[in-house]
């Protein structure tokens, strides 16, 4: 049965135990080579073009997922602004061009983005899914955090963070404006039928081993709790803790093992359990509070290991940090462009033979 995905996951949301674990998979679609007939470019401005490529994809694997994740070009709201990217050969990094928050004094340039005029493409992804799969199969869209998005589209680190130091006043103006229009779009996605959102902070870097306690909570957290608060009817808000290999906030600063992320209003939480903060670990910590999601190494096993060493991380994933619920087997960040789809059906196949609990 179709609805026994919702009800999965909803099982897991509340830290409950469900009838076998729910997977999920996401990464740049359509920037994958097995969905060839569709454009990542073209997804960025054309709504219809990313529904069908998510919805390509759930008919591509041999199992469909239990959550769907949709995951535009991250910089989907700097582009409304007019910073512009280079899309080349359906690559899933483009190229930065130009930013719109050049000089301190552009930040009062933006303006609040109205989810139904400037964001109606990402909206009506939204709405195409929310039609073609109902309630179904749950499905979240993706936001990165404001000063994800201030960093690495809308402006650069160099930019941030000068202004955070001489002119602190013009970056929190942007920072505002930001927040506001995630919020409002964010409501939209679920007015339209999203089950919630993706949440996103981290991502790209340059922010655990550069921004002290203090920072983050005055440049990040503040901004990101008003965007989650705003969304506290939404049944799934998932917290994606970004890192890569220069840093993670388990090495810069402790964070994650001290339960500094259980200030986040938030359902359940993703980070690479693979890099810093073994999934077992963090159950320990969070698992009274949020679901844990995570699980398979998108950097190793997903993109170089064999369908064998994949459903050998799933099972021991679901050994570790499944036990009495509350956990998803899903990456530590988006999948590469180039895992194979082989490796996306082992997930499923391996949590079809080792996900179902005991009753
Ligand atoms: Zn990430």
């Amino acid at each position: 049965m179709e609805s026994d995905r919702f009800e999965r996951v909803m099982a897991v949301m509340r830290r409950d135990v469900p009838d076998r674990v729910p997977w999920a998979l996401w990464g740049h679609f359509p920037a994958v080579p097995f969905l060839r007939y569709y454009s990542w470019e073209k997804a960025n401005r054309d709504g219809e073009e990313s529904a069908k490529a998510h919805i390509a994809l759930l008919r591509a694997l041999d199992y469909k997922m239990d959550l769907l994740k949709v995951t535009p070009y991250y910089r989907y709201m700097a582009c409304q602004w007019g910073s512009r990217f280079r899309f080349v050969d359906n690559q899933e990094d483009a190229e930065t061009v130009d930013v719109v928050v050049k000089e301190t004094a552009d930040w009062g340039k933006l303006w609040v983005l109205d989810p139904r005029k400037e964001l109606r493409e990402n909206l009506r992804a939204v709405e195409i899914l929310a039609r073609d799969m109902g309630r179904r199969m749950p499905f979240i869209y993706t936001i990165p955090s404001p000063l994800v998005q201030a960093l690495h589209g809308i402006s650069t680190p160099e930019r941030v963070y000068g202004d955070m130091k001489n002119q602190p006043d013009a970056l929190k103006e942007g920072l505002e404006i930001i927040t506001q229009t995630c919020i409002d779009f964010a409501r939209a996605c679920v007015d339209e039928g999203a089950t919630g959102i993706f949440f996103g902070i981290g991502g790209g870097g340059q922010i655990w081993s550069r921004m002290s306690r203090e920072q983050l909570e005055e440049y990040g957290l503040n901004y990101d709790k008003k965007i989650l608060d705003a969304l506290s009817h939404a049944p799934i808000r998932l917290l994606h803790i970004c890192s890569n290999d220069q840093e993670d906030p388990q090495k810069d600063g402790g964070l994650m093992e001290e339960g500094w992320f259980k200030r986040y209003p938030v359902e359940a939480i993703n980070w690479w359990d693979k890099s810093f903060t073994p999934a077992p670990v963090a159950k320990e910590i969070y698992g009274d509070k949020f679901c844990i999601v995570g699980g398979v190494d998108q950097r190793q096993t997903m993109l170089h290991g064999t369908p064998q060493q994949i459903e050998k991380e799933v099972k021991a994933a679901i050994e570790g940090a499944g036990k009495d619920g509350g956990f998803i087997i899903g990456p530590g960040c988006t999948l590469f462009q180039d895992t194979p789809l082989a490796n996306y059906n082992a997930v499923a196949r391996a949590v079809e033979k080792y996900g179902v609990y005991k009753r």
